[in-house]
């Protein structure tokens, strides 16, 4: 199954597939489930996305232990998620408007992850066609495409949604871009939030799934689960606020992490920030894979370096360059 979230000492973990033909008709059940101590033990962290071996299955009472963590394509921390195989960036055009050093902080912590990435650019509805085009061509210099959004118009959805099946994702952007908005958009009118309450609604477990952090103190995160929860199942509102995965209407899992509405780039180093730009990366690979004359070039003008600067970028680069330099003194 896969664990969809965490609370105090039980994972809740939807049935994925089963061992036993007579346990097909409970494809989809979540169970609640214990942590084997041996894996404790063994300090083997089970995360929310982790797909994991349950035992000791009661069906009846949707009961079962966590036996053993298959190994994890990708982890990311803050929230800690598991399995993640996509970060959505998304920033607004608009209220507020692009901020091109922000948002390259934010592509540069994404590309350090080294987890495949798509651009979105929300609430397009408030520029007209022609500053969009020049975003567009704008974006494409810096070695993006963009999909362009509105959650007001609809516009893009599809294609986000296109993108987003079948995977577990991660969005993050600044406060205010529509990152709320659009993940009730794409969870469409399909319930998720109830379904961890009311296992009724995970018939259509195979559906996508958001993935929520329980540090998401946005007013979607309360509404939702308040209404949902009590016209649902009748019962109270949730007080416990664990990283939950929570369908879409696509197909796969978002997740909304405040951790990475500040990116620290506390992974990246000064020598690992060239590889997060995709121009410097096209430059050292046009004609093939080139090599600056020193194996440690930090393309700030070594003698025998491949890397111009004569790209929008390079100050971002370079400014980027200097933080992480004295990040790295001070260590
Ligand atoms: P978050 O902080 O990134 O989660 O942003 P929210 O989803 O809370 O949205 C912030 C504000 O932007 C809210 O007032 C939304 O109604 C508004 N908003 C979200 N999407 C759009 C959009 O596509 N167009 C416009 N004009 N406003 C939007
Ligand atoms: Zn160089």
């Amino acid at each position: 199954g896969t664990v969809v979230s965490s609370q105090a000492n039980f994972m809740r973990v939807v049935v994925n597939s089963a061992s036993q033909s007579e346990d097909w008709g409970n494809l989809g059940m979540e169970l609640l489930c214990v942590v084997k101590d041996v894996l404790k033990k063994i300090k083997r962290r089970v995360l929310v996305g982790d797909r994991v071996l349950v035992g000791a299955i009661d069906w009846v009472d949707k009961g079962g232990r966590i036996e053993n963590v298959f190994e994890r394509k990708s982890e990311i921390l803050d929230p800690p998620v598991a399995n993640v195989d996509h970060l959505l960036v998304l920033f607004s055009i608009e209220q507020p408007t692009v901020e091109p050093f922000t948002l390259t902080r934010f592509l540069v912590e994404a590309e350090s992850t080294g987890i495949p990435l798509t651009l979105a650019l929300n609430k397009v509805e408030l520029a007209d066609e022609g500053a969009l085009k020049e975003w567009k061509s704008r974006l494409h210099q810096w070695g993006y495409e963009p999909v362009f959004c509105s959650n007001d118009t609809k516009r893009g959805l599809d294609t986000l949604q296109f993108i987003l099946r079948e995977q577990t994702s991660v969005i993050v952007g600044p406060s205010g871009v529509g990152k709320s908005s659009l993940i009730n958009a794409l969870r469409g009118n399909r319930s998720v939030v109830g379904a961890v309450e009311d296992e009724n609604l995970f018939e259509n477990v195979c559906l996508p799934f958001v993935v929520v952090s329980r540090t998401l103190g946005s007013k979607w995160f309360e509404e939702q689960r308040v209404g949902e929860v009590s016209t649902r199942s009748g019962r109270g509102k949730h007080t416990t606020r664990n990283v939950s995965l929570l369908p879409l209407s696509g197909g796969g899992y978002l997740a909304d992490t405040p951790g990475f509405n500040q990116p620290s780039l506390m992974k990246v180093t000064k020598q690992s920030l060239a590889q997060y730009f995709p121009e410097i990366r096209k430059m050292l690979e046009q004609d093939g894979p080139g090599k600056c004359s020193f194996s440690d070039c930090l393309h700030i003008g070594e003698p025998g370096c491949l890397v111009k600067g004569d790209w929008e970028r390079f100050s971002y680069y370079l400014q980027l360059l200097d933080e992480i330099k004295i990040r790295e003194e001070f260590q």
